[in-house]
């Protein structure tokens, strides 16, 4: 087995030191050629794959621990868009070395959050090769129910959860290119690295919001995509934006605003939903304890439209925007 961690050490050993966990809710966990799960009767299965390749998604010596809380909130964030329960994952490894005090952290990184969210994990795959985290996850959610990006409406209001552009300032400072203070830095880099998905926030929104997307491309990439497969265009009031306080405090600084606007990673739901169920998107908000913001409005004609304070459109290009300094 060239491929096979096991020629290190014992591939199964590591797997079960620290992968091997109690399933209660599967008929079969990690160890068998397969797992077994139940499907509660009754429900769609929303199903999701995401994967974090060292170099492009993270930097090779970030903290194992944040990597493995990330590695699942990345997931969780997927089902949390869709308005599904998280119930099951999947984890694949391709590891440059069997480390078993950094498998030690990033486990305990990933297993500490699929405790708090439910999840069990039901197995997956270890090999030697280039540091690659790939999470498959499972959830549950009513039929016909889930929120699909495709479901906008013209007269929609647009929405996020939370706020944005501390994950993009906290990679910058990270990357020598800002400095930002103490407990800026640190309050960025959690959002860069411990992003809290929303899934209590999309349970919430079923039949409430129409489209729904998480954010993890940037707003206006993401929104995007809401945009296009709804077949309609939106209006952004970039006054409204809420914007992580190191952004807001840097808002002349025009790089700012598309840290902001397309810097990834945030986490957060953007949403539509139509203006006289404005009341019950705010009560669900207020239910999970999660901030909401309306940015602005979906619209017949294709596009985006960056609006500034005075209501000014700025200009914006295909490949992303230009100017901010009206606002
Ligand atoms: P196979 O040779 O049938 O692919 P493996 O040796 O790859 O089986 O895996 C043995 C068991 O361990 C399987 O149940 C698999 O799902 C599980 N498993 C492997 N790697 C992981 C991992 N990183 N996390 C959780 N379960 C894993
Ligand atoms: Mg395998």
């Amino acid at each position: 087995m060239p491929h096979s961690l096991a020629t290190m050490s014992s591939e199964f050993e590591l797997i079960a030191k620290f992968f091997t966990r109690a399933c209660p809710s599967a008929q079969l966990g990690v160890g068998d050629d397969a797992a077994l799960i139940a499907p509660t009767p009754g429900k769609e299965l929303a199903i999701s794959a995401d994967m974090l390749v060292a170099g492009s998604h993270f930097l090779p010596d970030t903290d194992p621990v944040a990597l493995g809380h990330k590695a699942l909130a990345v997931n969780l964030s997927d089902l949390a868009a869709m308005g599904a329960v998280p119930r099951w994952v999947l984890l694949s490894l391709s590891l440059p070395q069997a480390d078993e005090a950094w498998l030690a952290q990033f486990s305990g990184g990933f297993l500490a959050l699929a405790d708090e969210y439910g999840v069990e994990l039901i197995g997956g795959d270890t090999t030697r090769g280039p540091l690659n985290l790939s999470v498959t996850i499972l959830g549950e959610v009513e039929p016909g129910q889930a929120l699909r990006r495709d479901a906008a409406q013209v007269g929609d209001e647009i929405w996020v959860s939370g706020e944005l552009g501390g994950a993009a300032l906290g990679l910058q400072h990270l990357l020598g290119e800002r400095s930002l203070e103490p407990a800026e830095s640190e309050a960025c880099l959690a959002r860069l690295h411990r992003p809290s998905p929303r899934v209590a926030l999309g349970r919430k929104l079923i039949g409430v919001a129409h489209a729904c997307i998480d954010i993890s491309d940037g707003l206006l990439a993401d929104l995007g995509h809401i945009l296009e497969r709804s077949s309609v265009g939106a209006e952004i009031h970039l006054a409204s934006l809420p914007l992580a306080e190191a952004a807001s405090k840097r808002l002349a600084q025009p790089e700012v605003m598309r840290a902001a606007l397309a810097g990834g990673d945030d986490y957060e739901l953007c949403f539509t939903a139509p203006a006289e169920r404005a009341a019950a998107v705010m009560q669900a908000a207020a239910a999970v304890g999660v901030a909401v913001t309306r940015i602005g409005r979906i619209k017949h004609d294709a596009g985006i439209r960056l609006l500034g304070v005075e209501g000014r459109e700025l200009p914006m290009q295909a490949s992303g925007f230009d100017h901010f300094a009206g606002r």
